[in-house]
């Protein structure tokens, strides 16, 4: 059971790539791909830019992006080297 709801404010009003602020968020089906498989994140929020195709990922949906990643799911230690 989780109990963790609390809202994270996380809000952006321009395009950290392009400067756009045509950013917007979105609310939807996410999908991944690690180490050629596919897996999916659903009703996941984060930012899209249509200007540049930017993806912006909030801190709490980077959390449940790393939930369901198969990267995660076997090992917590696993460091990025890059
Ligand atoms: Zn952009």
């Amino acid at each position: 059971m989780k109990t963790n709801l609390q809202k994270e404010t996380f809000s952006i009003s321009s395009c950290p790539s392009c400067g756009s602020s045509a950013i917007r968020k979105i609310r939807g089906k996410w999908s991944g791909t690690y180490r050629g498989k596919t897996f999916t994140v659903n009703a996941l929020e984060y930012f899209d830019c249509p200007n540049c195709r930017e993806k912006v990922y909030p801190p709490h949906a980077m959390r449940r992006i790393q939930e369901s990643s198969p990267a995660y799911g076997k090992s917590r230690a696993v460091r990025r080297a890059s």
